[in-house]
Parts: structure tokens; C-alpha cells; sequence
């Protein structure tokens, strides 16, 4: 488990930082939690934890690039999902101090080695800490993109703090049915809350912009196909087409991986079958969807999940 909750940041906070993580809104659970001396349902105090900051090459390919994005992996998670693929991290027992300087120093550093861009991973609960790493980064140097890799259960208002520093937004969209989102991420309100995020998220960053075959602008939102309900999948598909058109990407992934302890789910212990996930991309194609990335082959491999050993950090 994580020490004692101590806040080394406090010195690089402005009071408006500090207010925020006081009474802790930031995410749709609301818990109101004073974390510099609790947590809430996410797991972090206002000390930023983190368990990996290096190249990544298993994104999508105009997110990846040559030498990889610049992925940091952050510690806990607001949405918690029974499958997560990043368990050890999402539930805090994975994680290692980062100090608000630091941070902007993980962010100079990924650029050095050449990333794509830096890709902030699970980034929420974290916001006032990152936007304050962000603005020393950039006043040291930092041009890359920046990109926001969050699960879609986002406030507008949380949103809003990244106005102006986040360049391309990278959500998922996980759930259309309210009884899947409360039966796997008890947020029964993921389906309502996801997609007022996504608005404000096209309003800041507008439509897909690429430089050499690599996203620097816009939005790419991901949707993971679960093991039968490929109907849910559909109702995300057509909404956000109906919705947005091209204006956003797609990314459809099948590289759902059951890991251990889901015997109280077993409708999705199993991974997502080539039929199942080959009518879902059919249905997008049937829908006019063009702007879409997919998975070829088999990709539901525990090797897409990557070491969490503090590298980088
Ligand atoms: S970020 Fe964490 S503490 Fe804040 S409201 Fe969300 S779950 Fe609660």
C-alpha cells in the first residue's frame, strides 16, 4: 500500500490548486474528500503517484509515431472498472511519489528521448497537479502535443482547467447502457457524463488536425468491444457518428483481456471472439463511419500491458 498521505507540492501550488484538492469535486463521484489528509473513491491524496513514464509503441499509430508517445502512467483511477487491464495501478498499490517539479521534469525528459508527444494516462484526479507541471514544462522548453488518455468520466468543469493546454483528447467511450456502466464501474451515470465530456472536449480542440501521418489537434475516441455486448457497442457507435460525423476519430479495439478475479462476471470472462468483433467494425462500415482506427489479429494479449516498475519516474 501507499505511505502515509504527506504533501510534498504544497510549495507549488497556488491557492486555487489547493482549494480544489481540499474539497475534492474534481471528478463526477464528488466525494468532497480533503486529500491532504484522506482519500476519496479514486484512492490518491493530493500527492501525485505514478508507476511509469517511458516511450510507448502500442498505441495508435498516428498517437505512436516513430520512437513511441510519451506515456505517463498515473496512480488510481476514478472509474475503477472490474476488467481493468491496469489493475495494479488504477487500485493505488502501484505507485511512486512525483513531486509537482518532477513531473515537469518527466515531461522535458520524454521529449529528450524523442516521443511523439506526452500522453497522460489516467490523468483526472490529478488535473490542478498536472496543469501545474505543464505550465513549468512549457516555460522550460516543452512543444509537444499534449495528450489527455482519460476513460470519458469526466466533469465539464474539470475539462475546463485544460482549456489551453491539452492538444489532443483521447477518450474512451465505454458504456451506453446505464445497467453495464453500474454493473462494471458502478457509475450509472457514465453513459450522461461521458457525453457531455466529449462535447466540451470537441469545443476545445476542434476537429482532427495531423503533421506528417501524427495527431497534434482534435479528438480520437476509443471504444472497447466487451465479450457479448456487441448490441452496446453499436447504440456507442451510432451515437457518436449521428453525432459528430467526421469530426472525431474512432478507435475500435478488441484487445479485451480477462484477467484473474472476474468470477462475478463470467459473461465477460472470456475474450471478445473474431465474429463478435468483426460484426461490430462491420456495423461501423454499414454506418458510413470512415474515420476509424481497428485492431488487426489477435491482439488480446497480456504483452499489450505494459511493466509497471517505476521506470522513468
Ligand atoms: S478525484 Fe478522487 S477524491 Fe476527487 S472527487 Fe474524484 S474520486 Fe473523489
Amino acid at each position: 500500500m501507499l505511505p502515509p498521505i504527506e504533501n510534498k507540492n504544497h510549495n507549488m501550488m497556488n491557492n486555487q490548486l489547493i482549494e480544489l484538492l481540499s474539497n475534492c469535486t474534481l471528478c463526477p463521484r464528488e466525494c468532497r474528500a480533503n486529500r491532504f489528509n484522506k482519500t476519496g473513491y479514486c484512492g490518491m491524496p493530493a500527492t501525485v503517484y505514478g508507476a511509469r513514464a517511458a516511450l510507448h509503441l502500442w498505441e495508435e499509430p498516428c498517437i505512436t509515431g516513430k520512437e513511441g508517445s510519451g506515456t505517463v502512467f498515473f496512480t488510481g483511477c476514478t472509474l475503477r472498472c472490474v476488467f481493468c487491464q491496469n489493475h495494479n495501478i488504477a487500485n493505488g498499490s502501484v505507485g511512486k511519489e512525483i513531486t509537482i517539479e518532477h513531473l515537469s521534469e518527466i515531461f522535458l525528459s520524454l521529449q529528450e528521448k524523442g516521443a511523439t508527444n506526452i500522453n497522460l494516462v489516467t490523468p483526472t484526479h490529478y488535473v490542478p497537479q498536472i496543469v501545474h507541471a505543464l505550465k513549468i514544462a512549457k516555460q522550460n522548453g516543452l512543444i509537444l502535443p499534449i495528450i489527455y488518455n482519460t476513460s470519458g468520466y469526466e466533469k465539464v468543469s474539470t475539462l475546463k482547467l485544460l482549456d489551453g493546454f491539452i492538444d489532443v483528447y483521447l477518450p474512451d467511450f465505454k458504456y451506453m447502457e446505464e445497467d453495464l456502466a453500474l454493473r462494471y464501474s458502478n457509475a450509472k451515470d457514465y453513459p450522461t457524463i461521458a457525453k457531455e465530456a466529449l462535447k466540451e472536449m470537441v469545443r476545445q480542440v476542434g476537429s482532427p488536425t495531423f503533421k506528417k501521418d501524427r495527431i497534434v489537434r482534435g479528438v480520437i475516441v476509443r471504444h472497447l468491444v466487451l465479450p457479448g455486448h456487441r448490441t452496446d457497442s453499436k447504440k456507442i457507435l451510432r451515437y457518436l457518428y449521428e453525432t459528430y460525423h467526421d469530426t472525431i476519430f474512432l478507435s475500435i479495439m478488441n484487445q479485451y483481456t480477462p484477467l484473474t478475479g472476474l468470477t462475478d462476471y463470467p459473461e465477460i470472462n472470456r475474450k471478445v471472439t473474431k465474429r463478435e468483433y468483426n460484426d461490430v467494425i462491420d456495423y461501423a462500415i454499414a454506418l458510413g463511419i470512415t474515420n476509424a482506427f481497428m485492431q488487426e489479429g489477435q491482439t488480446a494479449s497480456e504483452s499489450f500491458i505494459p511493466e509497471f516498475s517505476f521506470e522513468g519516474i
